[in-house]
């Protein structure tokens, strides 16, 4: 029995207003809010429960606060964008109210995610008495949690972990990104990093590449370096000598990302035109598709997982885990593609497993900090089964 305020309703947030209705039992209340209130509506009209909308600017502490106050939520799920996360998590500590959220706090001005903002918060969650869990999507999310699993279920030490993320879909479109493209393409173009022996080695931004053979008939495709912000928490929880994350990049997205680069259209400071500041990044995403318009043009299927090498017993031992993802069958179910319902279904699991106390802490949690057991299970309950291969 729980009421749960959702913030954001675009791709993800649509996702997850989506699957806390298909949980009554847990999620007895929903209310959707966010920037523009018609997409709530919108949202609404497409769940059969009823579910309450509002307006809120979640850049505006007294703006949360009195939407928190006035609704009382158990949780509130940040589903908007990494700029609102320190916002939001003010509001929850002024109100005395559980945090979510599924990506990290990430500056406007400089293109530079880490923990190190939103880790700060640990002692003041921890004397409110509050719960914040970080990053409850798939990647992060799902990843740290096939990490704990593996190191509770198949290794005594993990040396290598791999998470490996492919979008194998296809969406007719000359070039759109999956999520929000203001920060896929801040992220994309940002230096690659990776975990080595207690140190973090940089490369340049795509420049490490090799091929890696997906299962189940997806078969081999080209996978590139990247940081990605559950390597941080993952190896400041667990011991691991050698940490990194590959992603999927069609030739077709590639060429089209370094033109744009090239003229500067990626770039994230103001540039004056026609006496008006415009940041190129954000009129690039005012032209492209928006993430959420893909879902009904995308087929195909996501493959995400973790290839792990290390030892059990005393033996070596290789091991890789990973979920996958058909786009169409998500647009039939909820309206929307593969990578909004592989960020929504952990982000409500992640909630669920807060507000059934299955996860349960006073201060700020990454995702591998709680027993992975009872998520794992529900991955497999809710959208999103696994499997694990020991090679
Ligand atoms: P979208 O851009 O589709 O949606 C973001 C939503 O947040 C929009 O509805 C937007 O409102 C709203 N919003 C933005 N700013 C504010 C604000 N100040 N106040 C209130 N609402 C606001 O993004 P996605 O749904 O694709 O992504 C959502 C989150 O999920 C992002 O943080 C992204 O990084 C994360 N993500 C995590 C993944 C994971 O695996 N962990 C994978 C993919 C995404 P408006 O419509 O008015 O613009």
């Amino acid at each position: 029995m729980a009421r749960v305020l959702i913030i954001g309703a675009g791709g993800v947030g649509q996702v997850v207003a989506h699957k806390c209705a298909q949980v009554p039992e847990v999620f007895t209340d929903i209310c959707l809010a966010s920037r523009t209130v018609s997409k709530c509506d919108k949202i609404a009209a497409q769940i059969k429960r009823p579910i309450k909308t509002a307006q809120v600017d979640a850049d505006n502490v007294p703006q949360l606060v009195s939407l928190i106050k006035d609704y009382k939520p158990d949780l509130v799920m940040n589903i908007a964008l990494p700029y609102q996360d320190l916002h939001i998590m003010d509001a929850c500590l002024e109100t005395g109210v559980d945090y979510l959220d599924t990506a990290n706090y990430e500056p406007p001005e400089e293109a530079k995610f880490c923990y190190k903002w939103q880790w700060e918060y640990q002692e003041r969650f921890k004397e409110k008495g509050i719960m914040a869990l970080l990053g409850s999507g798939f990647d992060p999310g799902v990843t740290n949690v096939f990490t704990a699993w593996a190191l509770k279920k198949h290794f005594d030490k993990i040396d290598e972990l791999d998470i490996i993320d492919a979008n194998a879909g296809n969406h007719g479109q000359p070039f759109a990104t999956n999520f929000n493209p203001e920060i896929n393409i801040r992220e994309v173009t940002a230096k690659g990093k990776y975990f080595d022996n207690g140190s973090w080695v940089e490369t340049d931004p795509l420049s490490v590449r090799k091929s890696f053979d997906f299962p189940e008939g997806i078969g081999p495709m080209n996978i590139y370096l990247m940081y990605h912000e559950e390597l941080e928490s993952i190896v400041k929880h667990f011991k691991i000598d050698k940490a990194r994350f590959w992603m999927t990049f069609s030739d077709n997205y590639l060429n089209h990302l370094k033109v744009l680069q090239n003229v500067g259209m990626t770039r994230i400071d103001p540039v004056k035109y026609n006496g008006v500041d415009i940041v190129p990044l954000q009129f690039l995403k005012a032209l492209l598709p928006d993430p959420a318009s893909l879902g009904p043009l995308t087929t195909g299927r996501t493959c995400i997982g973790c290839l792990i090498k290390g030892t059990k017993d005393g033996k070596p031992k290789q091991y890789y885990i990973y979920n996958i993802c058909d786009h169409k069958s998500c647009y039939e179910e909820v309206q929307s593609q593969a990578i909004s319902y592989t960020t929504g279904v952990p982000a409500m699991i992640g909630a669920m497993m807060m507000l059934t106390n299955k996860w349960r802490g006073k201060g700020v949690f990454n995702m591998e900090q709680f027993d992975p057991e009872p998520f794992m299970e529900k991955l497999n309950i809710h959208g999103l089964p696994w499997k694990e291969v020991i090679l």
